[in-house]
């Protein structure tokens, strides 16, 4: 009998224990899943999300295409290490994944090449969100971030503004600027999609508070600017477009514009004051600029629809001038808006007493937000409006 009852009381047991268990054990299974789904979408949508552009492909790009691209550009980081001492044998370098390719107005990327190893860098930016163009190739954002650094070591504030563009970002630019502004002023100030080097991932914009995180020829002028010239070189970087190079990089100089080669070819570059067009011995065949028009838009990976301006009355964008304006984020100018707020509200009665209080609060708010958001719209007008090659601003873009 007693046998009988323990027995019964044993398979209630495990009854019981498969009742609460199973769910349990199945519940706990699917949150791991999801959870593990999770965190790999984190994962891919820093690289991920922007770049599904195959619409945009030419199909007759200059480049080979690398099947195993995701390796290329680590294996060449080693060959990177050992010195440089002459370029007589050096073979032009057009292999979108290499940490030394060349990306000029007759060179460019696939419509469809994205790096494969686009971070952030662990470097301070202009804009606090994300954006796409604060992505870097791992080894060049690795880099960045030794640069700022050693900036910082020396008093000095660095800041990036603008890196990797992706073909369609580009795609996006161009077309736009041929609607609202037509070719000619467009091929001036930007770049035909698939021929910025800010596509390769190892470009970046850079500048500096004093400079108002302006990329534009005030940057030059900084101690930050100073330092980068002689400096940039010790962790892989070049200034991409220097003063006296215009003719054969085909850009007017642009001081915040840095490219990563990898410390020895930016070493060997910067001390035998070479750009990277005389390093391949590359010789322009022709101005660029003078090329592209409404005609041969198809043979540069632009579909004509895409510039066609809509037959209504043109709608110029006033809206750079106005956002430019806030940017001097005073604090004085905000009080204003504070005294607005309680005088709407007491309306018959007397105002006076509430006002007081209410502007403290008010103002110490503000200045919290302003300094990183009223900073972006500058660079990002900048940036897409008038953006020549690489990202240049409108002012001094003016190629030769
Ligand atoms: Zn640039």
């Amino acid at each position: 009998m007693q046998n009988r009852r323990k027995k019964v009381r044993r398979i209630k047991m495990i009854r019981r224990i498969l009742i609460v268990g199973l769910p349990v054990i199945l519940i706990g299974g699917m949150g791991y899943f999801s959870l593990k789904d999770l965190a790999s979408t984190n994962e891919s949508a820093a690289s991920g999300h922007f770049y599904n552009n195959s619409s945009y492909k030419d199909g007759d790009s200059e480049y080979d295409k690398d099947d195993d691209g995701k390796t290329k550009g680590d294996s060449s980081v080693a060959a990177q290490e050992e010195e440089i001492t002459n370029n007589d044998d050096v073979v032009l370098d057009t292999t979108p994944d290499s940490l030394t390719v060349l990306v000029n107005k007759e060179l460019r990327l696939p419509s469809d090449y994205i790096p494969a190893d686009l971070v952030i860098p662990d470097v301070n930016f202009s804009i606090s969100y994300y954006d796409e163009k604060k992505l870097m190739r791992k080894s060049a954002a690795q880099a960045l971030k030794e640069l700022f650094d050693a900036a910082a070591d020396n008093g000095l504030d660095l800041c990036g503004v603008s890196a990797y563009r992706s073909y369609e970002r580009q795609y996006e630019i161009f077309t736009n600027n041929v609607k609202t502004q037509g070719m000619g002023h467009t091929v001036k100030y930007s770049a035909i999609p698939g021929y910025s080097e800010h596509q390769t991932g190892l470009a970046i914009d850079i500048s500096t508070k004093s400079a108002n995180y302006r990329i534009d020829d005030s940057f030059a002028d900084t101690d930050e600017y100073k330092w980068l010239k002689d400096n940039a070189h010790l962790y892989g970087f070049v200034i991409r477009y220097p003063e006296d190079k215009t003719s054969i990089t085909g850009y007017s100089f642009e001081p915040w514009h840095i490219r990563y080669v990898g410390k020895a070819l930016a070493k060997f570059l910067y001390e035998n004051d070479m750009c990277l067009e005389e390093y391949y011995k590359f010789e322009p065949t022709e101005d660029y600029s003078q090329c592209i028009n409404y005609d041969n838009l198809e043979d540069y990976g632009i579909n004509p629809d895409d510039v066609k301006v809509p037959t209504k009355a043109p709608t110029k964008v006033p809206t750079p001038t106005p956002t430019e304006t806030p940017t001097p984020s005073e604090e004085p100018s905000v009080t204003p808006t504070p005294s607005v707020t309680p005088t709407k509200k007491p309306g018959k009665d007397k105002p006076t007493v509430t006002v007081t209080p209410t502007p403290t609060e008010e103002v110490t708010q503000t200045p919290e937000v302003t300094p990183t958001e009223e900073i972006t719209p500058t660079p990002d007008v900048t940036d897409g409006a008038s953006d020549s090659g690489d990202g240049t601003s409108g002012a001094n873009a003016q190629t030769p």
